[in-house]
């Protein structure tokens, strides 16, 4: 058995690469999208009844997942990259089926598009499915895994001067809290758990049109050091 899915909207994230961003939604909730949608769900029919609906369930293709033979067991970046456990365990994008699923807060509803916050997905992601959160449903008090029981331990971040006046310039300028952006999924430690970079090392990421770059002064401390626009 083999079915075809054509995707109901595309994803206009902060995140113009995969690296930085949080392993889950929500962990950023600076991290904003819109979910353009695609004929003929890009009607104000196919949103009726979204008023007043604070989250949705948006099912979608890890699209710029790498292909290639299929593992029973992978070895998730949480559990330091090290460990290995059965990929029905893990929320690897690496999968039977290149599908992700995540949780994220409606802001607003225009035209044709979703405005969304907390999501952590790749701009350009393809959505198959959306559906509303159901509190009384998907809210399980007593739930329980013992592979990731609370939220990633948050890295303090600090800035240079320079680089937060940059970065307070770039958020007047597009619109978007890239202050908090940058705080939020830094904070997260976007670098491989194996690396213990010194402090001359210094990493980069792309948030809308803006590279930031930091580094680890010390091995659990993140400081800004520049937020340029490449020319
Ligand atoms: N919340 C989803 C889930 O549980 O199915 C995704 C979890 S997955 C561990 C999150 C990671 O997927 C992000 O850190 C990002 O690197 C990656 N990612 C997001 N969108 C993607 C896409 N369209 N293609 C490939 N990887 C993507």
């Amino acid at each position: 058995m083999s079915w075809q899915f054509d995707p109901v909207g595309i994803i206009h994230s902060c995140f113009a690469e995969k690296f930085a961003i949080p392993r889950q939604p929500l962990l950023a909730p600076a991290a904003t999208a819109s979910l353009e949608l695609l004929p003929p769900y890009n009607q104000p029919e196919a949103l009726e009844g979204l008023e007043g609906v604070s989250h949705l369930w948006l099912i979608f293709v890890f699209h710029a997942a790498a292909s290639g033979p299929q593992h029973l067991r992978v070895r998730p970046p949480r559990l330091g990259g090290n460990q290995r456990i059965g990929v029905f365990a893990s929320r690897a994008t690496h999968r039977p089926n290149p599908i992700g699923q995540s949780v994220v807060r409606l802001e607003g509803i225009e035209q044709n598009r979703l405005l969304l916050s907390g999501v952590d997905l790749l701009d350009g992601t393809p959505v198959l499915d959306i559906k509303p959160y159901v509190p009384y449903a998907d809210c399980i008090e007593d739930a329980v895994n013992p592979l990731a029981p609370i939220p990633p331990h948050a890295l303090p971040v600090s800035w240079s001067d320079a680089a937060l006046a940059q970065a307070q310039a770039h958020q007047t300028r597009l619109g978007q809290p890239l202050v908090a952006l940058i705080e939020q999924c830094l904070s997260q430690d976007p670098k491989p758990a194996y690396q213990q970079p010194g402090p001359e090392r210094e990493y980069g990421v792309t948030l809308w049109d803006v590279n930031v770059r930091w580094h680890y002064p010390q091995p659990d401390r993140i400081r800004v050091l520049e937020v340029s626009q490449p020319q």
